[in-house]
């Protein structure tokens, strides 16, 4: 089956950037979130994207137009994904959430549409039953800013149809990815199981007193010719995320070095140091 119509579900930071690509790419896109307010919401967010197509990947005015004119608005599930080919969710990380919408959309979408998740860490047999459809249901997962940092990796269940596998991996070049094929479920695809033990062993370094920050990302950078270590990745991501995710670890695993990580962290923040988009973190910008 060829995908012609796409619907993506949740028009929040990655479902609304996900949906302009695919229309940019040429396909007719159905943005679908819960009422008018968020809706609304997401209409900002992808006008607001212009700038960044224009600066980045140099797409002139009636690149940009063409894209928006293929794209509709609904907060009306069955409207929404009626004429589906495709329904890509990226509604909240919350599993009684997917639960319920794959639930829901399993007897309103055709029953030949295929289902992908954007999940950052929920694996796709989570799901698969709730679909009404295992072997069309698997993970595709984007990265923030997708029309620059465009890898999708793409995740299948024991029950994923490999036709259908491939035809995911095909839709994701034609929109303009890199597909990264995974062979089997892994929480964290990957990019974050390589990504995570690197950065939490420089920060363990740091804590340690080992190094500071500066010279763990010149060991890292010299001695493997990576552009960053893993400092200058966490300015990228945000000191306030890595903050966020240290203090949960210290509370949930009572881990001491977690809260000793966490004050440093603090302390970095109560000085407005929250990263590259703030002009300062471990480094200045
Ligand atoms: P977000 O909070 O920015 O957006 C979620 C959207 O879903 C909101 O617009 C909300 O109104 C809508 N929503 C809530 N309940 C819904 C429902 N029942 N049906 C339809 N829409 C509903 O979240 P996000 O950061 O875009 O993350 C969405 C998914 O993408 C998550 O699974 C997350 O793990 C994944 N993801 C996020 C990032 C990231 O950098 N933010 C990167 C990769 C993957």
């Amino acid at each position: 089956m060829a995908i012609k119509n796409v619907t993506v579900a949740g028009s929040g930071v990655l479902g609304s950037q996900i949906a302009y690509q695919t229309a940019y790419k040429g396909f007719k896109v159905v943005v679908y979130d819960i009422n008018e307010d968020a809706i609304n919401k997401a209409k900002d967010r992808i006008k607001n994207l212009r700038h960044m197509y224009k600066h980045d990947i140099a797409a002139t005015d009636a690149d940009f137009e063409a894209g928006l004119s293929r794209i509709s608005y609904t907060w009306d599930l069955a409207e929404a994904v009626k004429n589906a080919d495709l329904v890509i969710e990226a509604i909240p990380e919350r599993p009684d959430i997917k639960k319920d919408f794959y639930t829901k959309i399993a007897k309103l979408a055709p029953k030949d549409a295929i289902f992908t998740s954007n999940s950052s860490t929920l694996v796709p047999s989570m799901f698969m039953e709730d679909t009404g459809r295992p072997a069309q249901f698997l993970n595709m997962h984007f990265a923030n800013q997708v029309w620059l940092n465009n890898t999708a990796e793409i995740m299948g269940s024991p029950k994923t149809d490999p036709d259908i596998y491939k035809e995911i991996v095909q839709f994701a070049r034609d929109i303009g990815m890199i597909p990264i094929e995974l062979k089997k479920e892994q929480p964290g695809y990957i990019l974050n199981s390589l990504l995570i033990p690197l950065l939490s062993a420089g920060e363990g370094l740091w804590v340690k007193g080992v190094a500071d920050p500066q010279m763990i990302d010149k060991t890292w950078m010299a001695a493997t010719g990576a552009p960053m270590g893993p400092f200058a990745i966490l300015d990228v991501v945000g000191i306030r995320t890595a903050y966020n995710i240290t203090l949960a670890q210290a509370k949930n695993d009572k881990d001491p070095n977690a809260q000793v990580l966490a004050d440093k962290l603090k302390e970095l923040l109560d000085e407005g140091k929250l990263g590259m988009e703030a002009g300062e973190g471990f480094y200045h910008y």
